[in-house]
């Protein structure tokens, strides 16, 4: 028996599973569960380290919400023997994922770190190692006898996020993530510092409750000057459609010409949730804040206030999960459930 925490480490595919086969030249997948021995560094940390992959990896491009419910299920099962869980997926989709994964998880007392990296860990200027190590160092940082995170984050490049405001900004840079509505929770230089105050802080001590179920008949609706009437008729009468994320210019203005706003206006009489987050990379919408948005606010569209595309589409899916009045779902949908969100 020791006192080190004990860390799992969740193989799902990407990028930083990858070593280079220096006879081909070709990449291929690297075997996870030799993790500790193919990287003589991680036994210098003070934690035990188990890994487990999914059966076939897969590029986080073909990631869906059956995977999300595979990933959950593993922390689930192996939560009360753990301390801490680093899942490793493609940096592509790693912000929906995340996202996803904070809002199925609640009363989440553990860190989740979602990492990845630009170049295959086997490569000879990888960003992989420096991400996994860190990303297990913060996995089991504890302050009196408790996990110092209890929630779902994602480490890149020196900088540890609250996964569920981030966006991947960089297919080039090793610094391939920003959260531009919220601080960074640590920064890895010569030291760890952890900024405490930003991070979530849990009211109440109740067990984790799994939430499994996410609609997936949503979509995103991203404007720009110039789209027709066909396509938004189109967008809004797709089939058992639930959900709509407009993703509208700055503070949440889009056009206020009549057929636009009487489509958007007979989905939510149909009992579509349409909720407005902004194209910008930061700031927040401000429905009512120019007359482009006063109609969209009386209409019952719903500010998407600071959130993220990719936060707001997981929240639409795991709020639509129950059949709750535009109000509720107004309500809901504003609160912060998992720090998603500055409220009001
Ligand atoms: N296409 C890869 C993926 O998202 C890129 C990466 O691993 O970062 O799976």
């Amino acid at each position: 028996m020791t006192n080190k925490p004990n860390i799992l480490i969740i193989y799902t595919g990407g990028t930083i599973g990858m070593v280079k086969d220096y006879k081909t030249n070709a990449l291929k997948a690297f075997d996870f569960s030799q993790i500790v021995q193919n990287i003589p560094e991680l036994q210098q940390l003070n934690c035990n380290i188990e890994s487990i992959s999914f059966k076939e990896p897969i590029d986080s491009s073909n990631m869906n919400t059956q995977y999300y419910v595979d990933i959950v299920e593993v922390i689930e099962a192996n939560y009360t023997k753990f301390d801490g869980f680093v899942i490793l997926t493609g940096s592509d989709t790693m912000s929906y994922i995340s996202s996803a994964v904070s809002f199925m998880l609640e009363n989440l007392q553990k860190p989740i770190i979602f990492t990845g990296s630009q170049l295959p860990i086997g490569d000879l200027r990888t960003d992989a190692k420096e991400n996994l190590i860190t990303s297990i160092e913060i996995a089991s940082v504890r302050k009196q006898n408790q996990p110092l995170i209890k929630e779902v984050c994602l480490y890149f490049e020196y900088k540890l996020y609250r996964a569920n405001r981030t966006t991947k900004i960089s297919a080039e840079q090793f610094e391939a993530f920003a959260s531009m509505n919220y601080p960074a929770l640590a920064e890895s230089g010569v030291h760890l510092k952890f900024d405490e105050a930003q991070l979530l802080k849990i009211k109440e001590n109740k067990d984790l409750t799994v939430r499994k179920k996410l609609v997936t008949d949503v979509v995103i609706l991203k404007l720009f000057p110039g789209i027709t009437k066909a396509t938004v008729e189109a967008i809004l009468s797709i089939q058992n459609l639930k959900g709509v994320v407009l993703e509208s210019y700055g503070s949440g203005n889009a056009p206020n010409e009549t057929w636009f706003i009487n489509q958007l206006e007979k989905a939510i009489k149909k009992g579509i949730k349409i909720v407005n987050v902004t194209q910008c990379a930061g700031g927040s919408v401000i429905l009512g804040h120019y007359d482009t948005s006063i109609k969209l606010k009386n209409i019952g569209i719903i500010s998407g206030l600071d959130m993220t595309t990719e936060s707001a589409i997981a929240k639409l899916m795991y709020l639509l999960n129950e059949d709750l009045s535009l109000e509720v779902f107004k309500y809901h949908f504003q609160k912060s459930l998992r720090g998603e969100v500055s409220e009001k």
